[in-house]
């Protein structure tokens, strides 16, 4: 039962039916459909000026990932197309993605800054992340990313990344923190982007300013990032495919969520995926997202996440949906509002169009979503 947007009761049909609340209710017939919180979709890239269709093109060829950001493609592609972008533009764009997001059964996204890189490109991706939260109905829940990679300008020069990592530390972090633009501060640790050391310091510095890490940690090659993550309180360690058992341990004895982005090696072709099973078994909290981006994962479909998880990951379909909503949920700090069906929690559903829930990740690629409640409101039907 929900009221003012709220889930108010919940239970069998029969004790539902009998509490006095009911007899004023309206009833939404679901036909035996399957209902479930709505996806908590804990890592996107929501704005973007353009995909990278291109660039897939090449991939598909044979050309790695790495040899295409090496030659101004990848994340830099991205942010030339951003930077000469107008806001308008880009708002319109995230704004259908949103409807889409919706159309799928997600409620709520984190979203990232980084393809802008720059002082006044930064903050306008972070303030569209506000006021899309203001003016639509999934909820936004913003991080900054300004520690994406060096960008350009600042290349090949003797202190170029110094002087960015100078650049988000002593004018981007502490504009965020005052203007309340972000809550979470991201850092991709990787080669060819951010040391530990200096994640370190990105990570710092937007704790000092009240921005929560995350960090995009051992992707592509184990650098450490995840025991970085840890150490520095990180709500959520994302995508991990070169985990090493060290760090597997450490994730399962600390409160970070490992966020796995089976997405993107399906995107890229690789076949290592992160050691989901291994992590759930060692009692890690493990969350799914999509990590909807142009270059690396172009999906918002969190049914295909899960999909992937029961295929490549060999999580069962009760753990992805777990994964999908409470973990996620968790990882956002969101776990008392949304992420289950429980009285007192938002009535944020999706109600797929299927007999058995399991049925949800086995038709993969096909959306099964039939309806999206976001706070008690429809937000998408099926015809
Ligand atoms: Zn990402």
């Amino acid at each position: 039962m929900l009221r003012d947007g709220v889930i108010s009761a919940v239970g069998p049909a029969a004790k539902i039916e009998k509490l006095k609340e009911s007899k004023s209710a309206e009833l939404l017939e679901l036909d035996g459909r399957v209902v479930l919180p709505g996806f908590v979709d804990s890592h996107t890239h929501l704005i973007h000026a353009a995909s990278r269709a291109e660039e897939y093109d090449l991939k598909i060829q044979g050309v790695g990932y790495e040899e295409i950001a090496r030659k101004g493609g990848g994340i830099l592609n991205s942010v030339g197309k951003l930077r000469a972008t107008t806001s308008q533009d880009l708002k319109a764009r995230a704004q259908l993605f949103l409807e889409r997001f919706a159309e799928y059964g997600t409620t709520t996204i984190e979203a990232k800054s980084g393809y802008g890189l720059d002082l006044t490109s930064e903050l306008r991706i972070l303030s569209l992340h506000k006021e899309l939260d203001a003016e639509q109905p999934l909820e936004i829940v913003s991080t900054f990313l300004g520690a994406h990679v060096v960008p350009a300008e600042y290349r090949g020069k003797p202190n170029g990344t110094r002087d960015y990592l100078r650049l988000l530390e002593q004018e981007l972090i502490p504009d965020v923190g005052e203007n309340g633009l972000a809550e979470y501060c991201d850092v991709f640790c990787e080669r060819g982007a951010f040391s530990v050391a200096e994640s370190r310091q990105v990570l710092a510095a937007g704790k000092k300013h009240g921005l929560r890490p995350r960090v995009h940690a051992e992707q592509l090659s184990n650098t450490g990032a995840t025991r970085l993550g840890i150490q520095l309180g990180a709500a959520s360690c994302d995508h991990l495919e070169y985990l090493k058992p060290v760090d597997i341990r450490a994730l399962s004895k600390s409160n970070a969520v490992a966020t796995l982005l089976p997405g993107c090696d399906f995107h890229l072709g690789l076949q290592k995926y992160a050691p989901a099973r291994k992590l759930i078994d060692s009692g890690a909290i493990v969350a799914l997202a999509t990590d909807f981006n142009p270059g690396t994962s172009p999906t918002l479909s969190m049914a295909m996440v899960l999909s992937l998880a029961c295929s490549q990951l060999r999580m069962t379909p009760a753990e992805t949906i777990a994964a999908a909503t409470i973990n996620a949920a968790y990882s956002l700090g969101r776990y008392k509002k949304v992420g289950s069906l429980e009285a007192g929690k938002q009535a944020d559903l999706a109600v797929f169009e299927v007999a058995d829930y399991r049925e949800i990740p086995y038709y993969f690629g096909v959306n099964t979503c039939w309806l999206t409640m976001k706070r008690g409101e429809v937000i998408h039907m099926r015809d």
